[in-house]
């Protein structure tokens, strides 16, 4: 489906993310996975032998544009162009309110949301100038419902499905694609080190009666980044089993 195609996808290195590399990589696209630091993107890329010449690891700052820049030109100039941005990096937080820092508020808010602007900004000027591309970000369900703590978090998936709507409407003449993927709470390390009965506890509730996997998720990035999506932009799709937290 992304035969020939290039991505770049942040937080690629395990989780959600490594689902993303992993589903682009076997539709044939060639993938450009950044990470935090250098350790964490060897160890992914040590998982990709497979599919060797065709990726390539970064760990860019993601709230900084200048190595943001650098990043995405590395993309174009290893494979000839940067199709797709998958902003899904992003940290959690469950903190009360009368706990909160500011730093830690700050944070969330600086990569979940400051760091989806730097990238989609650096990503758009070159997809701007080849024709087009796909841009799609990271939500979460708890976007429109909220959570009982860590006010930061949602907030700042509130603001991801803002810029979503916004950048399509924005970038549409550039024929730049802008959409979302919400997921619900999802199988990555963090659920899967919780006991067995919080998880039945937690899929219970769930109307489809289980947690989502990484794959669920990747499926619905793909289909978002295939030209089988090419008149959906400024969409957020929910992949939650209809949870609604
Ligand atoms: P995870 O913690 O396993 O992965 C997060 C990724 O983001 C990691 O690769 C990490 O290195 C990267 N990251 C974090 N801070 C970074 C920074 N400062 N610079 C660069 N990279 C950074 O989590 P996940 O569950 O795979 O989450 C992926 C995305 O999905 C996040 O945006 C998260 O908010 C969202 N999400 C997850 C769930 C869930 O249940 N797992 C539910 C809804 C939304």
């Amino acid at each position: 489906m992304l035969k020939g195609k290039t991505a770049l996808v942040t937080g690629g290195t395990r989780g959600i993310g490594f689902a993303i590399v992993e589903k682009f990589l076997a539709n044939g696209a060639n993938v450009v996975v950044a990470g935090s630091r250098q350790e964490t993107v060897d160890k992914a890329l040590a998982q990709l032998t497979e599919y060797k010449g065709r990726v390539l690891g970064v760990c860019p700052d993601l709230c900084n544009p200048a190595e943001v820049e650098k990043a995405c030109l590395a993309a174009k100039n290893k494979f000839g162009s940067l199709d797709i941005l998958v902003n899904n990096a992003g940290v959690s937080s469950a903190t009360p309110l009368y706990k909160y820092t500011l730093e830690e508020f700050n944070k969330v808010i600086n990569i979940n949301i400051t760091g989806v602007f730097v990238c989609a900004q650096a990503a758009a000027k070159i997809m701007k100038e080849q024709g087009g591309g796909v841009i799609i970000n990271t939500s979460s369900m708890v976007a429109e419902s909220g959570q009982p703590a860590g006010c930061a978090y949602p907030a700042s998936k509130f603001a991801v499905n803002g810029m979503t709507i916004s950048l399509a409407r924005e970038l549409a003449k550039d024929n730049i694609r802008v959409n979302a993927v919400a997921p619900g709470v999802t199988r990555t390390d963090m659920v899967a080190a919780l006991p067995k009965e919080t998880v039945a506890r937690i899929s219970a509730g769930i109307p489809l009666g289980r947690v989502g996997e990484p794959e669920d998720v990747a499926n619905a990035f793909l289909y978002l980044a295939s030209d089988a999506a090419g008149y959906v932009t400024g969409t957020v799709i929910n992949v939650d089993g209809a949870a609604r937290a």
